[in-house]
């Protein structure tokens, strides 16, 4: 496995494989990786001869007040989990390499960024479909894979696929959860251990809500109050958002006749978690 961190190195490289008519698999990573990562990575390398792994804390996703400077980063570490699931290419630039200085150009999509972690964070959106889209320009792959930890990511990221035609299949992975259910992100590590224990509190209260669906409850603002009855529970846990939304267009809905995503945000201690389940 190599680690470049120039354009020009991984188109380089991309153009070898294609002239021996290989298929490439992407994952756009911000690092620091753990399991969910690594099973996006292992479904690429099982879809695709070849696989290529992005590292890239975006700059410009990061709201003035949010943690870019002290996002976790440790490119050796990753390095072992990307080679050790199949990848084949880690491209991990620099900022300086990503953005020249007078970049003028973003990739803004509308609507479906209105709501949920889109509301809560301006200008969010429009930083990951910008380095998204800069990523499918650069490495061209075959197939692209995304979380459904990041649910709204996934459905921004595949409309942007459609209005911008970019050839590329979007793949979504199911989330991958501690033995406990806590969903992995990079994130939990800044939580201490009195921390820890408390985000359990976001998939417990997600785990009534599917019950209460399960039980033929049709109102999503029954839904939304059992999850926000169960977090309040929790002195370590501050609401962000808790949403009951059409799967689709991720509207909020009057009543639940189609596909939905239940999807919650919530600090615990100064740290935010997402978690989120479709039903
Ligand atoms: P990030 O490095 O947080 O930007 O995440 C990179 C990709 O990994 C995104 O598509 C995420 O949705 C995905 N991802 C992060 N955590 C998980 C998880 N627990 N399960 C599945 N996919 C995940």
């Amino acid at each position: 496995m190599h680690i470049v961190h120039t354009i020009k190195e991984v188109r380089a490289q991309i153009k070898l494989w294609r002239n021996e008519g290989l298929s490439v698999g992407y994952i756009p990573t911000m690092g620091f990786l753990h399991e969910g990562h690594a099973s996006l990575i292992k479904k690429a390398s099982e879809e695709n001869d070849r696989v290529v792994v992005s590292i890239f804390v975006n700059p410009i996703q990061f709201g003035p007040n949010e943690d870019f400077e002290k996002y976790p980063r440790d490119l050796k570490r990753d390095s072992y989990i990307c080679s050790s699931n199949g990848a084949h290419l880690i491209f991990a630039p620099e900022p300086s390499e990503m953005y020249v200085q007078n970049n003028s150009t973003f990739v803004d999509v509308e609507n479906i960024t209105e709501g949920l972690c889109g509301a809560k964070r301006p200008g969010h959106f429009k930083g990951v479909c910008t380095v998204v889209s800069k990523f499918f320009n650069i490495i061209s792959p075959d197939r692209a894979y995304f979380g459904e930890k990041d649910a709204q990511q996934l459905a921004v990221i595949r409309k942007m696929v459609i209005d911008l035609n970019f050839n590329i299949e979007i793949v979504g992975c199911p989330i991958v959860r501690e033995p406990d259910g806590l969903a992995l992100s990079s994130r939990n590590t800044y939580l201490s251990a009195e921390e820890r224990k408390a985000a359990l509190i976001l998939n417990k209260s997600l785990k009534l809500a599917k019950a209460s669906l399960e039980a033929g409850e049709k109102n999503p603002s029954e839904i939304k109050r059992t999850i926000i009855d169960e977090l309040s529970k929790e002195p370590l846990a501050k609401i962000d958002y808790v949403e009951v939304v059409d799967s689709l267009s991720l509207k909020p809905i009057d009543s639940i006749n189609n596909k939905i995503l239940v999807a919650i945000a919530v600090y615990i201690g100064k740290t935010r978690l997402i978690d989120n389940f479709s039903f």
